[in-house]
């Protein structure tokens, strides 16, 4: 699991040999620790469209040194454009305008955040285009920008502007260390609850599958240390793991294979008599049974797409069905690259993680009439047992192929997680983050 490759590159030799050779340069990046500054240099607030008074709120809420005037050689920790005003091609020259002068002084695992409108709200062709056209600068400003920082693109729908706060306080933190390039997409929603930011989920129910190790077992210490109860859940076989990792985030652990057909009705009957329900239901647990399409086996197409996908439709139709989902709920899905991109040898596990996907889309609508919002993170190559498997020189592919020239950690998925968990997330609700340093897979 180690990344030797990054540890040289890190030391004396390794740093001369990495500029000589223009070798990978992987940055450690910045990782969110409780009592760590949002940002740790001032954020440089440009544009003056329709959402720049919430984006002063917010940074003000928290506590962060803002300033509205550019000035030469200053190192900003984050560049924030307002570009919601941008309406025709033309006016897309306030990216250059805003960014040139300052780009170089972005200090490293900076963040430099585009704040637009979706094309679909826009007024007309132009403006579409244009808002369309600024995802193509923040896809290559992700490239450019190196270092270990990340540019996103955040889409606010109009009457959403108040619903932003929550979204500008993950992208700007470590706790987005692993996610560039991405489009995020706030949509309207009435009042934003309050929410204590240390503690966000305090008085909540988690349920996180999978939770016994991996990407599971980080998603339940994350979703503890934000303060809920969560309820972890995995194979009977597992057991043992998975009782030291409910001890260890102070919750209860559940043994159950989600994909057995009582699976569904005792889940529900669990969490509404122990629990009275549960605020946030995260699918994690998923499994690979990598083969050729010709070669595969109808059992590893099977269990593939029960575990990774049909097991998530009938547990989301039973909690539900039975009100077990409180309202101001979050169902949270695993989706992988390897379901945008496809991979050889994954048609079973590109298929169902494609699923995930377009249960999310098809879901979204339907939940927001409940006051419930469903989202999935999409991870790319994330250091874990599963990936640790893989040889060696597919795998330092993985982790070289993307903007970060590393792999992520599990904690990077887990952060997103909990983004979308937050009550005060509302707004966000039918998104598929990517947590894959940008990789070039699916891009
Ligand atoms: P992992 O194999 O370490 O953990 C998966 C967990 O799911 C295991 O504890 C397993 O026992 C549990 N599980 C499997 N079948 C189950 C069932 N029927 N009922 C209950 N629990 C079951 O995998 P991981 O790397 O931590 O991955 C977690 C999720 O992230 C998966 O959905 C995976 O597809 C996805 N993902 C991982 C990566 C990566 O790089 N590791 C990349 C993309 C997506």
């Amino acid at each position: 699991m180690a990344d030797r490759y990054q540890r040289f590159a890190s030391t004396g030799p390794g740093r001369l040999l990495v500029r000589r050779l223009g070798l990978p340069n992987p940055v450690p990046l910045r990782r969110h620790r409780p009592g760590d500054p949002l940002v740790p240099a001032p954020v440089l607030v440009g544009g003056g469209g329709r959402v720049t008074d919430a984006v002063h709120a917010a940074l003000r809420s928290a506590r962060v040194d803002t300033r509205s005037t550019p000035e030469s050689d200053a190192r900003y920790g984050a560049l924030v454009l307002d570009a919601t005003s941008i309406v025709d091609s033309r006016g897309l020259r306030a990216l250059y305008d805003f960014f040139h002068p300052v780009v170089r002084g972005l200090t490293s695992c900076g963040r430099l955040i585009v704040i637009g409108t979706p094309p679909d709200q826009c007024d007309d062709s132009r403006e579409a285009t244009a808002q369309r056209a600024v995802e193509g600068f923040v896809r290559s400003m992700g490239k450019e920008l190196r270092r270990g920082s990340t540019a996103q693109l955040v889409t606010v729908s109009v009457g959403a502007e108040h619903a932003v706060e929550s979204t500008l306080r993950f992208l700007l933190s470590g706790r987005s260390a692993y996610v560039s390039g991405q489009v995020v997409r706030i949509d309207p929603v009435g009042a934003v609850p309050e929410v204590d930011w240390d503690r966000p989920l305090a008085g909540r129910t988690a349920l996180v599958t999978g939770a016994s190790r991996g990407i599971g077992a980080a998603i339940a210490e994350v979703l503890g240390r934000d303060g809920a109860h969560v309820v972890c859940l995995d194979v009977p076989a597992q057991g043992q793991d998975l009782s030291a990792v409910a001890n260890r985030v102070g919750g209860s652990a559940l043994q159950l294979d989600i994909t057995a057909d009582h699976a569904p009705g005792r889940l529900a009957e669990h969490l509404r008599d122990r629990h009275d329900g549960v605020d946030i239901v995260v699918h994690n647990a998923g499994i690979t049974r990598d083969r050729t399409l010709a070669k595969m086996t109808e059992a590893q197409w099977d269990s593939v797409l029960a575990v990774n996908l049909t097991a998530q439709e009938r547990l989301n139709d039973a909690l539900l069905g039975a009100d077990v989902l409180r309202r101001g709920g979050r169902v949270i899905g695993v989706s992988s690259i390897a379901g945008i991109a496809g991979n050889v040898g994954q048609a079973n596990y590109a298929t169902s993680k494609a699923g995930v996907i377009g249960m999310v889309r098809s879901l979204a609508p339907v939940l927001a009439a409940r006051d419930v919002t469903i989202n999935a993170v999409a991870p790319g190559f994330i250091e874990t047992r599963m990936t640790a498997a893989i040889p060696l020189f597919l795998r330092e592919a993985g982790r070289r192929m993307n903007s970060m020239s590393q792999g992520g950690l599990p904690v990077d998925v887990a952060e997103t997680v909990a983004w979308f968990a937050n009550p005060a997330s509302t707004g966000v609700n039918g998104n598929v983050v990517r947590v894959c340093g940008q990789s070039l897979l699916g891009a």
